[in-house]
C-alpha cells in the first residue's frame, strides 16, 4: 500500500479528507531524509515553492504520526523532530541532551525481549519507540576533558583547531 493510500485510509476513519494541501505536504515528507523540527520543515516546504501556513503543517504532521507514517522524536524542553518512517527500516534513537544530536541504533535482541514481554502481559502492540537519553561520545569527551583540564595529558581530547583552549577559562 502506498502511503498517500495509507494516509487518506486513516484519514477516512477520522472523516478526514486527503485535501491538496495534505496530500503536498506527505508527499514532501516522503522525500526528507533526516531528524527536523517542524520550523525547519516550514522552511523547507516554503523554499520548495509549497505555500503551506505553519498551523495546517503542525496539524498535518500530527496527524501523520498518528497515521504511523511520520516519528516524532520527543526532546527537552517539549521540543519535538519528526522524521518520514515510510519505506524505511524501523529503528530507535538515542539523544544526546548536550548537542541534540541524534544516533539511529537498531538492536534485535531489543525487539525481541519486547515481543516476549507484550506476549507474556497478552498486549498486541500496534508499535513502539524507544529514545534513550544522555550524552553522545563527543561530549562526554569533552566534558571528561574539561573535569580533568590542568593535568598531564587533558589537552589531548580536546578536538584540534576547534575551541581550542576553552576548556581552560
Ligand atoms: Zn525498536
Ligand atoms: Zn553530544
Ligand atoms: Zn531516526
Amino acid at each position: 500500500m502506498d502511503a498517500a493510500t495509507r494516509f487518506s485510509e486513516y484519514l477516512a476513519r477520522k472523516r478526514l479528507r486527503l485535501t491538496r494541501e495534505r496530500r503536498a505536504i506527505l508527499e514532501e515528507m516522503l522525500h526528507v531524509r533526516g531528524h527536523f523540527d517542524a520550523d525547519q520543515l516550514l522552511a523547507h516546504f516554503r523554499s520548495k515553492g509549497r505555500m503551506v501556513s505553519r498551523a495546517t503543517l503542525y496539524r498535518t504532521l500530527a496527524r501523520l504520526v498518528e497515521a504511523g507514517l511520520v516519528h516524532k522524536i520527543e526532546m527537552e524542553h517539549g521540543q519535538a523532530r519528526y522524521e518520514t518512517m515510510f519505506g524505511r527500516h524501523h529503528h530507535d534513537h538515542m539523544i544526546c541532551l548536550t548537542c541534540g544530536r541524534i544516533i539511529e541504533f537498531e538492536s534485535r535482541e531489543i525487539e525481541r525481549a519486547q515481543d516476549d514481554v507484550c506476549r507474556k502481559k497478552g498486549f498486541t502492540m500496534t508499535g513502539h519507540m524507544h529514545q534513550i537519553r544522555g550524552h553522545c561520545a563527543a561530549c562526554a569527551a569533552r566534558a571528561a576533558a574539561a573535569a580533568t583540564d590542568g593535568k598531564p595529558g587533558s589537552r589531548q581530547a580536546e578536538r584540534p583547531g576547534r575551541a581550542g583552549g576553552r576548556t581552560r577559562v
